[in-house]
């Protein structure tokens, strides 16, 4: 693990882990447990099948036995001597009554206050970018444990437990998910669809989607995608040179205002909700690939970097514009930084694809022609620091995650309100009073995706 974690608290002794398989808590809980049994911790595993299907070479009778083994001595390696094996088959492992039961008898008998299980969504994330399909037995005992658990502690759900002398337990306090992807993204979703982007998009940099799109040489017949499109600051312009456009972003609730935005101007790009470190497009499938202050904010830069370069047809263009660290936005996210929750696993700090080595490096020698330029656009506000500060507590998704991160605790909301106000009066460059102005360090890149 990386440090980049959310602690999770470890105020308890008693810990089950229960996964479908041998091997699987090795790809995500092993060294949390090893850290868990070396503070005295108790921890105990359970396998619902021995993975006996899980070895092409080597049949189930002979595979299940050398896999139980395996377990039992990686789990010894972690301080755990308790493994239960439940004898469910591999590979078909049927969610139901019977595999509820049997997850309830364990959780009766050791009587955890944590449970840690494998993700039961269609995906996990391995790591950047990684998202695998999940496999039906994952999906099966993860929800069957979620279930098992309210089970285990109901003495009248599987009375026939209470006649083999497991009495009720309802001690869980936590459920820990492994490999839980999509909550990531869920969380992603819901921080840029709270306040209102498209007016910050609207009242703030106007100008900055039509700069990508001439930069990047849109025209008519131009088949473009506009990656983290918010309310389409870049696919609206792009669309209005007669190019056919995708706008794409992770949060659809955007979609609506850019839908009304692109009415007025008398245009219609396709929507599409999208993943940028995922993105649902054939490779080579566009001209020219656009994200004007989007993808940046894709907490994989490289996973991201890969997916502009993957959907770009060889010989077009890839066009972003990014905040740089040391401008007005880089700034205001590092004045949030020591107020927000730690960034997810695997995550890079947005701002850093407004640094020209970052970005060749995340591209290397998959483009040529690259150009590099650092600009400004310039923000304008009729009130004072303060009445912007308020703008940004109202409108801005990242800023409105921060506020309700701290929102228990008033002494952190004023210290925040107090250096978010300093960032604001140090860089306003207004000269009459009740009136701010800033002016915003971008990188612009364009570049050409290689022929080979
Ligand atoms: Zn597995």
């Amino acid at each position: 693990m990386n440090g980049q974690l959310q602690a999770v608290p470890e105020d308890w002794n008693r810990a089950m882990a229960i996964v479908a398989h041998p091997d699987d808590l090795e790809y995500g809980a092993a060294s949390a447990i090893a850290r868990w049994t070396r503070a005295g911790r108790s921890v105990a595993y359970v396998m619902v099948t021995d993975g006996e299907a899980g070895i092409d070479g080597l049949h189930p009778l002979e595979a299940g036995p050398v896999r139980q083994k395996e377990q039992v001595a990686s789990a010894a390696l972690v301080g755990v001597g308790d493994v239960a094996f439940l004898g469910h088959h591999d590979g078909v492992v049927e969610g139901g009554l019977d595999l509820r039961r049997d997850i309830a008898r364990e959780v009766r008998r050791f009587r955890p206050e944590v449970l840690v299980t494998a993700t039961f969504e269609l995906t996990y994330g391995m790591g950047p970018g990684q998202h695998i399909l999940s496999q039906a037995d994952h999906r099966a005992v993860g929800v069957a444990v979620l279930d098992a658990t309210r089970d285990a502690g109901n003495r009248w759900i599987f009375p026939e437990l209470l006649d083999e002398g497991y009495a009720p337990w309802d001690g869980v306090r936590h459920v820990y998910v492994m490999g839980a992807n999509e909550q990531l993204k869920a969380k992603h979703r819901a921080l840029w669809a709270a306040g209102d982007y498209p007016a910050v998009a609207t009242d703030l940099i106007p100008t900055l989607g039509p700069t990508l799109v001439e930069s990047s040489g849109v025209r008519a017949g131009h088949r473009v995608l506009d990656v983290a499109a918010g309310s389409g600051n870049a696919a609206i312009p792009a669309a209005a040179t007669g190019a056919s456009v995708v706008a794409s972003d992770l949060t659809p609730e955007l979609f609506g205002a850019g839908r009304r935005i692109a009415a007025q101007r008398g245009v219609a790009p396709e929507w599409v909700e999208a993943d940028a470190e995922a993105l649902p497009f054939a490779d080579a499938s566009f001209d020219v690939v656009l994200s004007c202050v989007g993808a940046m904010f894709a907490p994989h830069h490289q996973a991201t970097a890969d997916e502009l370069i993957r959907v770009t047809r060889p010989g077009g263009t890839i066009g972003t514009i990014n905040w740089t660290p040391p401008g007005f936005i880089g700034q205001l996210f590092a004045t949030m930084k020591p107020y927000a929750p730690p960034p997810p696993p695997g995550a890079s700090p947005a701002p850093l694809w407004g640094d020209e080595e970052h970005v060749r490096a995340l591209f290397g020698d998959r483009i040529t022609d690259i150009d590099v330029q650092r600009r400004t656009v310039v923000m304008e506000h009729n009130g004072d620091p303060a009445g912007f500060r308020e703008y940004w507590k109202r409108n801005y998704g990242p800023t409105i995650a921060v506020y309700k991160h701290n929102a228990t605790d008033p002494d952190r909301v004023a210290a925040l309100d107090r250096d978010f106000l300093e960032l604001l009066t140090t860089w306003n460059e207004a000269d009459t009073p009740g009136r701010t102005r800033y002016q915003a360090e971008y990188l612009l890149v364009t570049a050409r995706r290689s022929l080979t």
